[in-house]
């Protein structure tokens, strides 16, 4: 088995976050959350617990969103520097069906199918 770490890194994963968080609304009377994608209100813009008025948060804008996964992006690059001074790292792009992604990892580690 090889001495190292698989760690992946989910392109998917990261486009599918920026769209939630893209589509996230929040109450500006009680503060409820909702996600358009996968938590609608019954009534659009409104809160379906207090009737106030639903708004996009102001750290959730492109532009913003950007910016923190840029930020995310180099504290991962610094992390892995670090790691890979401790042992071998691999890069798996875990933006595959989740069976590819487990053997390469599987394989990378030499560890059994
Ligand atoms: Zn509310």
């Amino acid at each position: 088995m090889a001495d190292g770490l698989a760690c992946p890194l989910d392109g998917a994963a990261r486009t599918s976050g920026r769209d939630r968080a893209l589509s996230r609304r929040m109450c500006g009377d009680c503060g409820l959350d909702y996600n358009l994608i996968g938590g609608r209100p019954r009534r659009e813009g409104v809160c379906d617990s207090c009737g106030g008025r639903l708004e996009a948060r102001e750290v959730d804008t492109p532009e913003a969103l950007t910016a923190r996964i840029d930020d995310h992006r180099e504290s991962i690059a610094a992390l892995l520097d670090r790691l890979r001074r401790k042992a071998p790292v691999f890069v798996v792009d875990a933006s595959r069906d989740p069976d590819t992604v487990q053997e390469e990892i599987r394989t990378l580690l030499g560890l059994p199918s």
